[in-house]
């Protein structure tokens, strides 16, 4: 058991403070502790030698002189026995666990690594050894090795190893095809190196929490072995084998069975509170808070206020939107007090590098960014005069793929590998409209039409890996188009298709706004695509706009020095002689911004003020707006 608690303890910092707030993992902590350390210290403690029989002093009672807990049938005192008893429990629990553990992660480790016929070798072999009752298979396995506490240890190793093995072959199948691992075979590193370098690490936190949830069941299992006397043999204690000689005298002398009994029970409690607490702290997905409790929608914490008014010819309104990442004790202000509106029927575009909050913007609005560890913590997001950062759950979902729907960058990622595209946007259809499969259907290949993909019907039929990457994202944005939504927020979707593709689905959706009057709310790191698509563009850079404008103007002057250097990195067509400048350095982290400027360390043309103090976003003109100080110069 100890081993477990010092992996919780080393290496990440916070884990410690993790399983100290989980009360229950914090009890369970301490009875494991104490029992340990009682059981550690058994030669040391003032305690009778546990096998000295005294039958003149048999079965005395609790708290008798010389014996706080009593004697046995033979005379021997029950507290020596328990506290000896308990440490070859623990004993064989610990190192029953260890060898499942290890011959288990082996056995996963290669099934998963090398797959094919030694995949399928081993975990038949391991499927047989599951085939059997548990507690049957052991006892199966002492019956042929003959009882005694070493032969009960192999047993319950043998029949834990399947636990082990399927885990961690699991996790192992998902790894191998990871591009890290790609990375370090191309790397020219050895499959033993790949191994044990590169999965085992990965795998660690799955043994770990295996271990956590198996021990307390070792433990029971070798006292259920003892109890029936195919474990420890007499006269030697162990937990087990004490209830099992206690068992007749139940009636005449209680002490003699229950005490042992409760010992068992307050273990096996303790290491399973303890192992769930390390678990929760372990599994890395928990930590990332990815799995702790999702929320149907992002937390917000602003507080609602009356104040919910939007200009007659808006149907999206976002004002001084701000969504912040708790991470540890860090705040990242990913998006920090952006604002920006849609009228029916145009395109806003949103644009900045890897990194500057496009996409968490464009998530808030929806109520899609993971909380924990992200919140809206200010703003408003008005959509037809409600605020829909203050809507309930229910009405948060009619809104969302209904009037407001969503086209990510992956189609692979949106779409579900296991069912048929034209089924998937009929039900997406369903969700919304109460209409008849039949109907659903037909309207879905209606909307396959409409994004020209050819052939609808036929294509209908297909699975998402049966189709390019460009017409799944045909796909998608037919999807999205299911319910007639009024926006469509698409984030970045054609950065993952080539330059051809993205011509034809960035023309499709310039045709569908034009066509159906939808509103777009693109976002894309590209500028040279927001020309093609957009009315208006917002220039984002470390979570605030810099600079606002109509695409025409921020084309023919823009502003901001940012703006200019995003420009310049796209290549023009007929110009091959055109520098492409890279901008130097990268975009600064959200969690520690600078005071003044946060474009400043980049900027070639840096005063000495852009470091001071706040940099407003200031208006030009209607609708035309930059946040730079050498701009407010012009002006005046
Ligand atoms: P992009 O402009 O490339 O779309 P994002 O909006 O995805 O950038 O991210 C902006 C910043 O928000 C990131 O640099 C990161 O600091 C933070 N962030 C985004 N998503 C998460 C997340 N799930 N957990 C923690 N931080 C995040
Ligand atoms: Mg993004």
């Amino acid at each position: 058991m100890s081993a477990t608690t010092t992996v919780a303890g080393s290496g990440r910092p916070g884990a410690w403070r993790r399983l100290a707030r989980n009360h229950l993992a914090l009890l369970g902590l301490v009875i494991v502790a104490t029992i340990c350390l009682i059981a550690l210290l058994a030669p040391l403690l003032p305690l009778h030698p546990p096998n000295a029989t005294n039958l003149a002093g048999r079965l005395q009672p609790p708290f008798s002189p010389g014996h706080w807990l009593g004697t046995d049938h033979l005379g021997r005192d029950i507290l020596s026995r328990i506290i000896w008893g308990a440490r070859v429990s623990i004993a064989v629990g610990v190192v029953a666990t260890a060898i499942a553990a290890i011959c288990g992660t082996l056995i996963g480790i290669i099934a998963g690594f090398y797959g094919r016929w030694l995949d399928n070798t081993l975990m038949r072999g391991v499927d047989m050894l599951m085939a059997f009752p548990y507690m049957l298979l052991a006892l199966a396995i002492v019956a042929v090795l003959g009882p005694g506490l070493m032969n009960a240890l192999f047993a319950i190793a043998i029949v834990n190893i399947p636990f082990f093995a399927r885990s961690v072959r699991g996790v192992t199948v998902g790894l191998v095809r990871r591009e890290y691992i790609e990375a370090a075979r191309l790397g020219g590193f050895s499959d033993l190196r790949i191994l044990f370098s590169e999965i085992l690490p990965n795998v660690m936190p799955v043994i770990i929490i295996t271990i956590s949830t198996t021990i307390g069941w070792m433990i029971l299992e070798t006292a259920g072995l003892s109890f029936l006397g195919l474990g420890a043999q007499p006269p030697q204690a162990d937990l087990g084998s004490m209830l099992g000689e206690g068992r007749n005298l139940i009636v005449t002398a209680p002490h003699v069975a229950t005490i042992p009994g409760l010992v068992i029970l307050v273990l096996v409690i303790g290491i399973n509170l303890l192992g769930d607490g390390l678990r929760d702290v372990l599994d890395p997905r928990l930590k990332s808070g990815a799995m702790a409790r999702p929320g149907a929608a992002t937390e917000v914490q602003v507080k609602p206020s009356t104040a919910a008014s939007i200009s007659a010819d808006r149907i999206l309104q976002v004002s001084d939107l701000k969504t912040y990442f708790q991470i540890g004790p860090r705040t990242y202000k990913a998006v920090d007090g952006v604002s920006f509106s849609l009228k029916p029927g145009e395109a806003l575009g949103i644009v900045g590098e890897s990194g500057s909050g496009k996409s968490v913007t464009a998530q808030s609005i929806l109520g899609l960014v993971p909380t924990p560890p992200g919140r809206i913590v200010g703003g408003q997001v008005i959509y037809r005069g409600e605020d829909i950062l203050q809507v309930s759950q229910e009405r948060l979902r009619q809104i969302r793929g209904h009037k407001i729907a969503y086209v990510f960058q992956d189609p692979l990622t949106t779409l579900n590998p296991l069912f048929r595209v034209g089924e998937q946007i009929a039900e997406a259809i369903r969700q919304h409209q109460p209409v008849s499969h039949q109907e659903a259907y037909a309207k879905a290949i209606e909307r396959l039409d409409q994004v020209q993909i050819p052939d609808a019907r036929g294509r209908a039929r297909a699975y998402p890996h049966e189709l390019s990457g460009g017409m799944r994202q045909r796909v998608v944005i037919a999807m999205a188009l299911a319910n007639n939504p009024e926006i469509i927020i698409a984030d970045e979707p054609t950065t993952a298709l080539d330059v051809t593709v993205q011509a034809q689905i960035l023309g499709l959706l310039d045709d569908l706004r034009r066509d159906h009057g939808v509103a777009l709310l693109f976002i894309t790191h590209d500028f040279g695509v927001v020309s093609e698509v957009c009315d208006r563009v917002l220039v984002m850079y470390a979570g605030r706009a810099v600079e606002t404008g109509s695409v025409h103007e921020v084309f023919t002057t823009p502003k901001h020095p940012y703006t200019r250097r995003l420009m310049a990195c796209v290549p023009q067509l007929g110009h091959p002689d055109k520098d492409i400048d890279a901008i130097p350095g990268l975009p600064p982290a959200v969690d520690d911004l600078p005071s003044g400027c946060a474009f400043a360390e980049r900027c070639d043309q840096v005063l000495p003020a852009c470091r001071q103090g706040v940099i407003s976003l200031d208006t030009l003109a209607a609708g035309r707006a930059v946040r730079c100080i050498r701009a407010r110069e012009e002006l005046t």
